[in-house]
């Protein structure tokens, strides 16, 4: 799993600083989540093939996570997509787009295909067979979701070594993989632990931002290997928070810890501040994991 931020800045685009967007890579899926002004850009700079890009995820509709898409749809169009984009937001999100295509003359010539969320309660919005998506009900001034991204089990790899030696017929190497044991000509059962090896853990992502401090999504993102988490205050402005329903970095580093995670990512910064460097030191007192969002950084999770 990858993790590509194309920006992580609060508020408005500026010089060196863009308005949330991140691209996921799970599992050959390339998944947009939010999409701040810029992110054509961003997505172009960081040489992020549009055409993969078949599922968009935005979490409300404060313009710094969603003005970047109408033009990114529109963008699609322009480049002779015929494949099908799917679009998950807040009620609404399909009303507000339709509008600016309706306005240009410009429908899409690919299918559009919009889920809108209205839901307060964790709910299961993608699946297939190797990854699965649900939302994370945030605190914040609008309707608000995060998203938890899961891999789901890998298949058992087959040990070369073990089934050559045991001459293991071809045609069983299939079952093997999916936990059946292996059976000889006379009859004799190989246990599968000895003819497969362990896969790769499925690992998780837990992208949360905008959000007041929130205890309520500490079980959704218990143990998950990374987590996002906004981080648009310091402590000294903790005043704000109340107002803006934002977090701070002590907050995102407290939430970090009581849910367990593995990793703790912090954006959506607040451009009132010199350095994002204090923003890891608050939360490092709480918090032993921390990194830094940055536009253009990459993370493998
Ligand atoms: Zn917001």
């Amino acid at each position: 799993m990858k993790l590509t931020i194309l920006g992580c800045y609060s508020a408005t685009p500026r010089t060196f600083t863009n308005p949330t967007s991140q691209i996921l890579e799970i599992r050959n899926h390339l998944f947009l989540i939010d999409c701040g002004e810029g992110t054509q850009v961003q997505l172009r700079k960081n040489k992020i093939k549009f055409s993969r890009i078949k599922y968009i995820f935005i979490s409300h509709l404060h313009g710094d996570h969603f003005f970047g898409l109408p033009g990114l749809i529109s963008t699609f169009r322009l480049l002779g997509r015929e494949t099908e984009m799917h679009v998950y937001g807040p009620k609404g999100i399909k009303e507000a787009i339709t509008l600016f295509l309706k306005l240009g003359d410009s429908w899409t010539n690919y299918p559009l295909i919009f889920h809108e969320l209205d839901s307060k309660e964790s709910e299961l919005i993608f699946e297939d067979e190797k990854v699965s998506v649900h939302t994370i009900p945030l605190d914040h001034r609008v309707y608000t979701n995060g998203f938890l991204f899961k891999e789901k089990p890998h298949p058992r790899k087959l040990d070369v070594d073990s089934v050559a030696e045991h001459e293991i017929d071809r045609s069983q190497y299939g079952n093997i993989k999916n936990g059946a044991d292996g059976v000889l000509e006379n009859g004799t059962i190989i246990s599968n632990k000895d003819l497969t090896i362990d896969p790769p853990y499925p690992k998780s992502y837990a992208f949360c931002s905008d959000t007041a401090y929130n205890e309520a999504i500490l079980p959704l993102i218990e143990n998950v290997d990374t987590l996002y988490h906004e981080s648009t205050f310091l402590e000294t402005n903790v005043d704000l928070c109340k107002k803006t329903k934002h977090a701070t970095a002590k907050q995102a580093a407290q939430i970090a810890l009581k849910a367990n995670v593995g990793n703790l990512i912090l954006g959506h910064y607040s451009t009132r501040y010199k350095s994002i460097d204090l923003f890891k030191e608050e939360a490092l007192e709480v918090f032993p994991s921390v990194e830094l969002a940055d536009d253009g950084k990459s993370f493998e999770i």
